[in-house]
């Protein structure tokens, strides 16, 4: 069954010029990683998508359509040139060493593995004038979905396979380069034919491409510690109800698990507002002897209760004119509360053990990790206090709730962490990244910050994090993914479990479920089912008598294919 396939795969089996090396097509496969059960495809840290060609074709045309064909154009090219770059920023993160030529190899193969087209390297030169290369395609996904739309066309249309290869090209050379598809099979020739080549004969697209291209990548600042990161939707909501709200001066309570960044996100606020020049203080409310609340709160007067020698200010005064950020507001006593009321009614404090009032303009963001609305219910939180916070209420993810935003986060604190430890990281192994993304992560963000932080500690210098540098603890639980195997279908995942292996089915078991499902979907059609397969129908006859799931015939082999 499985045959010779993959090597037919691999474009430098017929090419003339590429070297078969550099990441080999296992290699790249191995990064594709199906994880049905969160409802993800991974594409090394990017999350993907199987979508039908047909689809992606009626994208094409509804684009070309809606803007006409020269805007249309130049926005595929855009998104091609997206997509060629980030393939080699992968690339260029996993094989980190290897030289240009092997990783500009990869370049097709990645194309290929993702379906958009069949390549065969014809020439590559990396000479002092730059890059020049060629390359036959055939099958381009691109080309048959242009035809099936628009009939057949008298210039090349792979438009957006062209500006993936420059957008590959130029990001794993460095250099400028031109893509030109000569032939077409839109256009009526065997073949797309492609020709790569210094881009000192720009064409017209070049300008504006690279100038959007901008505004595509467009990633936060990997050094600043205070920006918030991620992209996914829940994030990006969470974002947005900030910005609107910051500035005003409204009360905020932020709800969320511990660990998903409420400091953070009272920071940011802060940062938005119009306090942002004045102080920014933070208070666990839980951290702080009951006893000692209204004291660290609101300031004491000199003599106010033994020990106190000298009168001292509150984090209200100290905070005057700034925020203050009152975490676990939940945990507060029912006379701090009673304080706290009071405080944001009249906007004055009184010092504990003085008499006088103090007036202070502070706006004060609370944050939470149980619902307060149940506090409330049980009389174990003010309800007036909990209307005066409640005015803005955001929500804030748990980190599963925004997976998109792991990979982001796992190349930030890589990042901050060599940097702080000073030890340079080249990353993380597949099998430490397979169970970071796929793992639930309880406490949330700051929990994969300590995981990193653990990772980094523990690899070598120079080295990779892997698997087992992070995960010490049985924190890891086995969730089914699937990877592909060379032979083009998927495998489960061999991930492993610290306590209970999951019971996977031995593959003669494997084998005759995949043959009964085959067989029943074809509602008992024999040659159907084998094709489905990939087997003869001999074999598959067979298989099916041998299992008692189809009564023997009389004479199976007389029966034409
Ligand atoms: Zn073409």
């Amino acid at each position: 069954m499985s045959g010779s396939e993959p090597a037919a795969w691999l474009p430098a089996a017929r090419g003339r010029a590429t070297p078969a090396i550099g990441p080999a097509l296992q290699e790249l496969t191995d990064w594709v990683f199906f994880s049905p059960e969160s409802g993800r495809i991974w594409f090394d840290k990017q999350r993907a998508l199987l979508i039908h060609a047909s689809t992606f074709g009626m994208l094409r045309r509804e684009i070309l359509q809606a803007l006409g064909t020269d805007r249309g154009r130049a926005l595929i090219e855009r998104v091609g040139y997206a997509h060629g770059k980030r393939d080699a920023e992968l690339v260029r993160a996993r094989w980190p060493v290897e030289q240009r030529p092997p990783r500009w190899s990869a370049g097709p193969r990645l194309h290929m593995l993702e379906g958009f087209v069949n390549v065969t390297p014809l020439r590559y030169e990396l000479g002092p004038r730059g890059l020049e290369a060629e390359y036959l395609w055939a099958d381009s996904v691109e080309a048959d979905e242009h035809v099936a739309a628009f009939g057949q066309s008298r210039e090349p249309v792979c438009w957006m396979l062209c500006a993936y290869a420059a957008g590959y090209a130029e990001t794993t050379h460095g250099l400028c380069v031109e893509v030109e598809e000569v032939e077409c099979r839109a256009a009526g020739h065997d073949h797309c034919r492609v020709i790569a080549r210094p881009a000192s004969r720009t064409g017209p697209a070049r300008a504006p491409r690279r100038a959007t291209e901008q505004g595509l990548m467009t990633r936060p600042a990997a050094r600043d510690v205070t920006a918030i990161v991620g992209a996914s939707a829940p994030l990006m909501a969470a974002r947005r109800m900030l910005e609107q709200v910051a500035a005003t001066d409204a009360s905020v309570l932020l709800r969320g698990e511990s660990g998903v960044g409420k400091e953070l996100f009272a920071t940011n606020l802060h940062r938005l507002s119009r306090r942002r020049e004045k102080p920014f203080l933070a208070v666990n409310c839980a951290a702080i002897p009951e006893e000692l609340v209204e004291a660290e709160l609101f300031g004491v007067e000199r003599g106010a209760f033994t020990g106190a020698t000298a009168s001292r200010a509150g984090r209200f005064e100290r905070a005057n004119g700034g925020t203050l950020f009152l975490d676990e507001i939940g945990l507060m006593s029912m006379t701090a509360q009673a304080k706290l009321l009071r405080v944001l009614q009249e906007q004055e404090i009184e010092r504990v053990g003085g008499s006088r009032g103090i007036r202070i303009d502070v706006r004060v963001v609370a944050a939470t990790n149980v619902d307060l609305w149940d506090e409330v219910q049980a009389r174990r939180f003010r309800r007036d206090l909990f209307f005066r916070l409640n005015v803005f209420p955001i929500d804030l993810p748990p980190l599963r709730a925004r997976r998109d935003d792991i990979p982001l986060l796992i190349e930030r604190f890589l990042a901050l962490y060599a940097e702080l430890h000073g030890k340079p990281i080249r990353g993380l192994s597949k099998a430490a990244l397979d169970a970071l993304l796929d793992y639930d992560y309880p406490g949330n963000v700051r929990e994969l910050q300590n995981l990193i932080e653990r990772g980094v500690i523990c690899a070598e210098q120079d080295g990779r994090i892997d698997k087992a540098h992070i995960f010490r603890h049985g924190e890891l639980l086995a969730r089914p993914g699937f990877f592909l195997a060379t032979n083009g279908r998927l495998r489960a995942s061999g991930a492993e479990a610290p306590s209970t292996p999951a019971p996977l089915p031995s593959l003669p078991e494997l084998e005759r479920q995949a043959c009964a499902a085959a067989f029943e979907a074809s509602h008992g059609n024999v040659s159907n089912a084998a094709r489905q397969l990939g087997i003869t129908r001999a074999t598959l006859e067979y298989r099916l008598r041998k299992w008692g799931l189809r009564k023997p015939r009389r004479a199976p082999t007389a029966q034409v294919e």
